[in-house]
């Protein structure tokens, strides 16, 4: 069980070191993360407000009271508001009450809209984005969190193997996708994304699914993942279906060399720029630098992109217990693709991965005679 209370006091502390009086957090992982629950207000404001010490409150419509009130961290400040008299009375006393450094940290994901609102309401604040403040939090994972990761992270992998088997020629990239859209549902779980290109789709990295169907000789890209108990997964593999272009064999052992480097160099101490450069210089050195048009990997956890960023100009340093993806891709437009992707996780004298070892060489599925 999360431990909210520590959550929100690690915030506030943060919040005092860097002079913010008010912290206001959108519906979604900020708001997860410290009180175990969220649900969408959409053009309606719903946010939870932490102030630089004591409890968070609740700022919510009324039609959603009932279930903010249970929620996990039993945050009991609960102030609702009806739709004809609005928010901004609400907000004005919690803040007038609660509230004295002028300084508010705002989630990256509120609504614009609200955030001009409150802006009119607070003339002569300071506004700074708060997703600094809850990175900081959020990217070393608790021991039940990396618990959480890895059933996400085995489903994924269980997924993967039981479709992978099942791809057909003619089949679509549609097709693919609701089978792995079962394959997830049987095991409890809903596919938060699926990329499925085949052919020369498989150079698009974040290709949308279609009705292009599969054919002897395409390499074929499959990027999935699903959330457990809130936490994220998130895996790609490159299959060639039938004989694959003759330099795909060779593309796919240079993607899978990056791929190690980044996790060879991946250690606490280390910076997500080195974990970047050490995947980039074997892709460079083979001579594809630039058809690596991405960075080499993300933050995960309650949300499926999360800092730390793994790219260059991130000095930042790994510790232990975060965790992220390693994903260095090729890609050779109208040809194909390969990517590699799994998650790691820093331990305390390197990093180790949540997902099975992708294969040694370019596995070849032979079409069905
Ligand atoms: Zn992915
Ligand atoms: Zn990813």
């Amino acid at each position: 069980m999360a431990n909210f209370t520590d959550r929100v006091g690690r915030l506030q502390e943060a919040m005092r070191a860097s002079g913010i009086g008010l912290a206001v957090l959108a519906p979604g992982a900020q708001m997860r993360y410290l009180s175990g629950w969220a649900e969408p207000g959409h053009e309606r404001l719903l946010a939870l407000f932490v102030p630089a010490s004591g409890e968070p409150a609740f700022v919510v419509p009324a039609l959603n009271a009932a279930q903010a009130a249970a929620n996990p961290a039993a945050i009991r400040d609960l102030r609702s508001w009806d739709d004809a008299a609005g928010w901004e009375g609400v907000v004005s006393a919690l803040v007038n009450a609660r509230v004295r450094e002028r300084a508010f940290a705002i989630d990256d994901e509120l609504q614009s809209g609200h955030l001009l609102a409150l802006q009119r309401l607070f003339p002569g604040a300071r506004w700074e984005p708060g997703s600094a403040l809850m990175a900081r939090l959020r990217e070393v994972k608790e021991s039940d969190e990396l618990a959480a990761l890895q059933r996400s992270a085995a489903i994924t992998d269980a997924v993967y193997e039981e479709c992978v088997r099942l791809l057909r020629e003619g089949m679509t990239e549609l097709e693919m996708v609701a089978l792995l859209a079962d394959a997830y549902e049987r095991r409890g779980a809903r596919a938060d994304f699926a990329i499925v290109g085949f052919g020369p789709n498989s150079a698009l990295p974040h290709h949308s699914p279609g009705d292009a169907a599969l054919a002897d000789g395409d390499v074929a890209v499959i990027d999935i993942g699903c959330s457990v108990d809130g936490y994220a997964s998130d895996i790609t593999r490159t299959v060639a279906f039938g004989t694959p272009p003759p330099e795909a064999g060779e593309v796919y052992r240079v993607v899978l060399r990056a791929h190690q480097a980044a996790q060879g160099v991946a250690r606490p101490g280390a910076t997500c720029e080195s974990v970047d450069r050490a995947a980039r210089d074997v892709i460079e050195s083979a001579g594809y630098g630039e058809r690596f048009i991405h960075r080499t990997g993300h933050g995960i956890g309650l949300s499926g992109h999360e800092p730390p960023y793994i790219v260059a100009g991130n000095t930042q340093a790994l510790r232990p217990g975060m965790c992220f993806s390693d994903e260095p891709g090729i890609y050779l437009p109208g040809r194909f693709g390969v990517r590699i992707e799994n998650i790691l996780t820093i331990t305390p004298d390197g990093a180790s991965s949540l997902n099975a070892a992708p294969p040694a060489d370019l596995p070849a599925i032979r079409p069905a005679p």
